[in-house]
């Protein structure tokens, strides 16, 4: 069983993902951080502009994922990923072919012989194609902006919204025109709109397109 969840920043990916996982019973994985924990090794070896440096990393690339909890060289970065730092560059990061391709090759070994919810931007077009349910999930950019800013506070960040809204229009926008593997709906993807609806709501709604 493989169930595939696309869609923008913000759009609530990974809170529906992971409770999606515990109600079936499948292993959730959140593609989006493996493309952070890239961008912040690029970061951290001070390689971000250079694209040649960046290939070179990725041979000897160690990140690890355990029970949602993410690695970059043996060392738990699951929260530093979501800093605005690399919020800010990973679009640019998600942007390279060979990236890309190191990513999807870790995502479908990850996948081999489990059951698993995927999210991210092209689980439904390049790294699933027969997934068996696709969602694509959508909602107005100031209210992705509005729960993004919420989070970040939750976890004591020192942000401004006015700044979110501008970095989830600007990934938005390099991830729907990336000539690799863009942001957008696959065929047969449902799309579901959850600007107005609560977490309960859109659970309920994709657990009932996952029955049929
Ligand atoms: O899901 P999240 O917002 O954490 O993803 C961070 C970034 O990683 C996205 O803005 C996008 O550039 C990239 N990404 C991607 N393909 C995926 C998942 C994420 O390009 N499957």
């Amino acid at each position: 069983m493989i169930i595939a969840i696309d869609g923008p920043a913000g759009s609530g990916k990974s809170t529906i993902a992971k409770l999606i996982a515990e109600d079936l019973g499948l292993v959730y994985l959140d593609t989006g951080a493996m493309y952070r924990l890239v961008t912040l090794k690029a970061l951290n070896d001070g390689i971000l502009g250079d694209l040649e440096e960046i290939k070179k990393m990725l041979d000897n690339l160690n990140i690890d994922i355990k029970e949602n909890s993410f690695y970059l060289d043996d060392i738990d970065v699951s929260e530093e990923i979501r800093k605005p730092v690399v919020s800010e560059n990973v679009s640019n990061i998600a942007a390279i072919r060979e990236v890309r391709e190191k990513m999807v090759d870790l995502q479908r070994k990850f996948s081999e012989s489990k059951n698993v919810i995927l999210d991210g931007r092209d689980i439904g077009t390049v790294v699933f194609p027969n997934a068996d349910v696709k969602i694509f999930l959508v909602a107005d950019a100031k209210e992705r902006a509005n729960r993004r800013y919420k989070e970040l506070v939750k976890k004591g960040e020192n942000v401004k919204i006015e700044e979110i809204y501008e970095n989830i229009l600007k990934r938005d926008e390099i991830d729907s025109t990336r000539k690799e593997s863009p942001l957008k709906k696959a065929k047969n993807a449902i799309e579901v709109d959850t600007t107005s609806k609560n977490i309960e709501e859109v659970k309920n709604e994709i657990l009932n397109i996952c029955s049929k």
